[in-house]
């Protein structure tokens, strides 16, 4: 299914390899938070090393200006990832320029170097062809491993490609083989599930999938903007009044799903009120804030005979316990289906980590906004850049 080069096909011994990761990790007082994403490009980084390669690092890290910023320098990144692998890890402190040609320099093969924050310079986010070059000529060989940062045409993750040749990284890999290979080929019946805060964020996603799944279930806020446009009362429940129109349009498709039940709850608050009334109107004062027990008997039936899975956006508002129960019953569902199971999305990935089933699905997806474009059946800047077999 895939058809761009992968690591495994570059000879990289001896040579200097530009990989561009995703290391965009939560900092608090200058130590790593959460390391999951350096954890995920370890497997790259060490085949790298173990084949010779003189292994060059670089990524963006928060938003800083276009300019040098303490706060978001990577040196602290460069520690962890010192006590993650044995190889020697050395850092840059400058992405492009004199102090970081002679680190490379200097670099050998089996070594790792990380570059600073690539949103240093204004270029990156423009994807300067002055910047993309500079990064180029620190290597021989490039290997894109971000596939949190492909749907963004940066100077590291779509410039530097057309200087090197270039390849996938592993992690790259694995998200495409499952994101791309569920759209193109999925064993059936396919059943999407989407949810999350805002319909507005994921027409793109409801479009592309509606045409290519057997059943699209429906929950979370945006099912709030599907049971307004169809002239249900809604309450205080969230809605996007810019998208009833294009709701409308989906209303009538006999595979798009809609909770038939709701918890609602007096506040939005932790402790609010809460009660479980069929899906139609919602008193005034009240808003929808999970999906109901009906609902997720109902979706857990479809999702036990299903042969794909696709989950973006949680059912309900899973931060609060209260509200997590619809969430945390299509988590099991999804688990139990015995599917091949791809879910992607922050909070959806982090709901499915709090409900203790992460270990049950196929594929976690790593990027956010990158599986969501992969799912509106988009092609990634990123992804498009590298080399093709
Ligand atoms: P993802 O990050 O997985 O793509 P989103 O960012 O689209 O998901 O949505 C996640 C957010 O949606 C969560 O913070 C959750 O609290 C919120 N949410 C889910 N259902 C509702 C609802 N009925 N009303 C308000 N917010 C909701
Ligand atoms: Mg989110």
């Amino acid at each position: 299914m895939m058809n761009k080069k992968t690591v495994r096909d570059l000879t990289v011994s001896g040579k200097r390899v530009l990989v561009r990761v995703d290391f965009n990790v939560p900092l608090k007082d200058g130590v790593v938070g959460d390391d999951t994403r350096i954890r995920a490009a370890l497997p790259t980084i060490e085949y790298l090393v173990e084949h010779g390669a003189a292994v060059i690092l670089c990524s963006h890290l928060g938003r800083p200006k276009g300019a040098p910023d303490p706060a978001y320098s990577l040196e602290p990144v460069a520690k962890h990832l010192g006590t993650l692998t044995a190889a020697p890890v050395r850092f840059a402190g400058e992405l492009v320029g004199e102090k970081a040609r002679q680190a490379v320099e200097s670099l050998q093969p089996g070594e790792i170097l990380l570059l600073e924050n690539t949103r240093f310079h204004p270029g990156e986010t423009d994807n300067d062809p002055d910047l993309s070059a500079q990064l180029a000529a620190l290597a021989d060989v490039y290997v894109n491993d971000a596939f949190g940062s492909a749907h963004r045409a940066h100077a590291s993750t779509e410039g530097v490609a057309r200087h090197l040749p270039s390849a996938a990284g592993f992690l790259m890999e694995k998200e495409i083989e499952y994101l791309g290979g569920v759209l193109a080929d999925p064993e059936r019946p396919f059943v999407a599930v989407l949810g999350g805060a805002k319909i507005g964020d994921k027409i793109g996603v409801i479009r592309n999938l509606i045409a290519r799944a057997d059943h699209l279930l429906i929950g979370g806020g945006m099912a709030n903007t599907f049971f307004k446009a169809r002239g249900d009362a809604v309450g205080d429940s969230l809605v996007e009044d810019d998208a009833l129109e294009t709701a409308r349009e989906f209303l009538g498709n006999p595979r798009l799903h809609l909770p038939q039940d709701c918890v609602i709850a007096d506040a939005f608050d932790k402790d609010a009120e809460s009660r479980v009334i069929p899906a139609g109107d919602v008193p005034a004062g009240w808003r929808i804030l999970d999906i109901g027990p009906e609902t997720v008997k109902w979706y857990a039936g479809i999702l036990s005979g299903a042969g794909t899975v696709v989950w973006n956006g949680p059912m309900g508002v899973f931060e609060f316990p209260a509200f997590a129960e619809g969430t945390v019953g299509i988590a099991r569902a999804v688990a139990e289906s015995g599917a091949t199971s791809i879910i992607g999305g922050g909070d959806s990935v982090a709901a499915i980590n709090q409900s203790g089933l992460a270990d049950r699905v196929t594929h976690l997806s790593t990027g956010g906004g990158a599986s969501l474009e992969m799912l509106e059946g988009k092609v990634l800047p990123g992804v498009a850049a590298l080399d093709e077999k």
